[in-house]
């Protein structure tokens, strides 16, 4: 016990960065559901340093510690692990609702959990809001929109949805997230914000999570074959995590209700995109070309008109000084995980 009591009276106090000071007319509680995954680490982190108190929920289920541990032990910032399906209560002024797995082979790692995610969850996040009087905004996906058949997508677009393929269970639960939100708009005065996210990437996403990104980045980086899907004449349109935080909170805070789309149109075919990356890493790696996966939507690029409009919002980020920041955590992590595998 002496020890104890020595090492934390002569333990060094925790640096945490310089947070803004806010007083108490300002200053918010702000929940962060999913805030120990890759979107919700880097909503935090903006949050935190403009000085308000988070409260961050998560199960754990793709999200990790490491993500958010730098403000552990913070005065302003609290870790909940818990799982949204069953219901919390706290008392909020705000709720940034992102908790759900997000990349394809996550969220069809257990679709009935990922249906239960999005629905159930959604539930309980709007009844505390209901109950608390918060305001809440809800990370909802360009997958709404399904194999679209318009292009680029606006808002109004109603989506063309496979409602029993393998992506059902997120595009679906997604769906369901949007109707819940706007049911209880209109029948019990909750203020929602709904944001539709189009493919992020930056640091802290996952390593080993299937998607384009991080395969292309790793492959690249280990010199092997980067692994194209179809003939790559399939778009998307990527858009870097800061540029996402920032429209997440210039949408919670504007007077605007409907959905926005947040993204960045500059679309890509993906044989390109797997040529640009290559050419950043600088490696030896070849293009390979495998059978094309099931529902797989052939073009998604935004129309950022509303966002532009309502939140004066728009990407900063070209790719390149994106994929050159994500490269180089990738690097690191490599490192990392080759240096841990020696020890
Ligand atoms: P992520 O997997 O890194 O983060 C999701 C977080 O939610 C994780 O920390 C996970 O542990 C947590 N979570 C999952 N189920 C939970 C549950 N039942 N209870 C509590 N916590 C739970 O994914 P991300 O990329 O950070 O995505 C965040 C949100 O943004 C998701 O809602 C996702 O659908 C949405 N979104 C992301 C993208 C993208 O390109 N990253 C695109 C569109 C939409
Ligand atoms: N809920 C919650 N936290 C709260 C308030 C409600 O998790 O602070 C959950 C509650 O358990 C319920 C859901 O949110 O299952 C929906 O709440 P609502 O008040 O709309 O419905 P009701 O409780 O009337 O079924
Ligand atoms: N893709 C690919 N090779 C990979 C991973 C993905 O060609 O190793 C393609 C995939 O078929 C899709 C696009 O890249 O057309 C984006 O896939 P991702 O899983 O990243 O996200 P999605 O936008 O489909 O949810």
């Amino acid at each position: 016990l002496e020890m104890r009591i020595k090492l934390l009276e002569g333990g060094n106090p925790r640096r945490f960065p310089d947070v803004k000071f806010l007083n108490y007319r300002t200053r918010k509680r702000i929940l962060v559901t999913g805030g120990a995954g890759f979107v919700g680490s880097h909503l935090v982190d903006s949050l935190m340093m403009e000085g308000h108190e988070v409260i961050v929920v998560d199960n754990f289920f793709t999200g990790r510690k490491r993500n958010v541990e730098h403000w552990i032990g913070h005065e302003n910032f609290e870790l909940i692990h818990h799982d949204i399906v069953n219901p919390l209560f706290i008392e909020v002024d705000e709720i940034y609702h992102l908790a759900s797995p997000a990349s394809p082979q996550h969220y069809m790692f257990n679709p009935v959990k990922t249906i239960k995610t999005n629905t159930v969850g959604t539930i309980n996040m709007l009844g505390l809001a209901k109950r608390v009087g918060a305001r809440v905004l809800i990370a909802s996906t360009s997958e709404v929109y399904g194999d679209p058949e318009v292009h680029p997508q606006p808002e109004t677009y109603w989506g063309h949805v496979n409602p029993i393929g393998p992506r059902a269970c997120y595009d679906e639960g997604k769906r369901v997230s949007e109707s819940l939100s706007y049911a209880y708009a209109k029948q019990e005065k909750v203020q929602v914000r709904v944001a539709r996210i189009f493919n992020t990437y930056g640091p802290r996403m996952h390593m080993n999570d299937g998607r384009v990104v991080s395969n292309f980045i790793l492959q690249a980086l280990r010199n092997e074959d980067i692994t194209i899907y179809g003939h790559g004449d399939q778009t998307r349109s990527f858009q870097y995590v800061s540029d996402l935080v920032e429209g997440l909170t210039a949408l919670m805070a504007s007077n605007y209700s409907m959905p926005v789309n947040i993204g960045n149109p500059v679309e890509y075919a993906i044989k390109d995109f797997a040529k640009k990356i290559r050419d950043l890493v600088g490696g030896r790696s070849r293009l390979t070309f495998s059978d094309a996966v099931e529902d797989d939507p052939q073009r998604r690029k935004p129309d950022i008109t509303v966002a532009q409009t309502q939140l004066h919002w728009q990407p900063k980020v070209t790719l390149q000084q994106g994929l050159k920041k994500t490269i180089d955590f990738f690097h690191k992590e490599l490192l990392r995980s080759s240096h841990s595998n020696r020890n």
